[in-house]
């Protein structure tokens, strides 16, 4: 079913083939988009080329290197985007960092630069790419983040990353308000535990992951495919009347009493 044939998507943060990003990259190639993909640095540039090759795609690959804490970079990225392709029809925003001695202890112990770098990164980032890419976005489109339940409820160790989470589900709504008259919609998938780079900072992260596979409706974890699924139906027009919106991708353990 090639439901995003004709579709040029922005994919940023392929990190290596666990990433969530690479997980969405899968399905909406899979439906036929054009994919580019922005990575940070030139550390990632060889994994991710590796990667992107093995879609086999018909149209060569765009890659681009962008770090998110820089306004000049995400400039040149989008300048470079439009070069190449013209107009965006999406962009799945997978991006965040805390400094790892944050993820851990105690939250009152979080330090001015850690809480800043948290939510300039996983937070602000969507609203400075959001603002770059909107004149690109002229056809309308879909805008999709990855969020956790640490943003809704206190989970150990996730500390000042549950913050940032709650800033950028608030910038969901506020951006999504924003950008309607464009018609560009913006929704947060939030996301049950999945082993990835970025889960490997947070502090007993594989004690969570048994806890949550037991208590979850379904009874197991989720992996990075069904996240996918669902960017999909986001990116595609059968969502085209959902924007602000929070969609848990769990297995259920958000609904459980306990
Ligand atoms: P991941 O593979 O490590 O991806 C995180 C990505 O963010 C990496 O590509 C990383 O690049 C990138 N990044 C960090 N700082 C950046 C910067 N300054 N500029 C550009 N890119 C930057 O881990 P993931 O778990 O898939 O994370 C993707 C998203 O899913 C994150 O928002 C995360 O919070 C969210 N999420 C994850 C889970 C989970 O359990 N894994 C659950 C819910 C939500 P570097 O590797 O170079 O730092």
């Amino acid at each position: 079913m090639n439901i995003l044939q004709g579709k040029n998507i922005l994919i940023m943060g392929v990190a290596n083939k666990r990433s969530i990003a690479w997980g969405i990259a899968q399905s909406l190639h899979a439906a036929g988009a054009r994919l580019l993909f922005t990575y940070q640095g030139e550390r990632l540039k060889k994994n991710v080329e590796e990667l992107v090759a093995s879609l086999q795609a018909d149209d060569e690959p765009i890659l681009i290197s962008c770090d998110v804490t820089s306004d000049e970079d995400i400039e040149q990225a989008f300048r470079q985007i439009k070069e190449r392709v013209g107009v965006l029809h999406g962009i799945a925003h997978c991006i965040a960092f805390a400094p790892t001695e944050e993820l851990e202890g105690r939250f009152s112990a979080t330090s001015r630069s850690g809480f800043a770098i948290a939510h300039d990164i996983s937070a602000y980032s969507l609203v400075a790419v959001m603002r770059a890419a909107e004149g690109l976005m002229a056809e309308g489109g879909s805008v999709v983040t990855l969020t956790y339940l640490g943003g809704e409820r206190v989970m150990p160790n996730y500390n000042v990353m549950g913050i940032a989470k709650a800033a950028l589900e608030s910038c969901v709504r506020y951006l999504a308000a924003d950008m309607g008259k464009s018609s560009i919609r913006v929704n947060a998938i939030s996301a049950g535990p999945i082993r990835t780079l970025a889960a490997k900072g947070i502090r007993n992260f594989n004690e969570m992951t048994k806890h949550v596979a037991d208590k979850a409706a379904l009874g197991r974890m989720i992996d990075q495919s069904e996240v996918g699924d669902t960017a999909l139906f986001l990116f595609s027009h059968l969502s085209r009347g959902i924007t602000g919106e929070v969609i848990h991708v769990d297995a259920g353990y958000s609904i459980m009493g306990n």
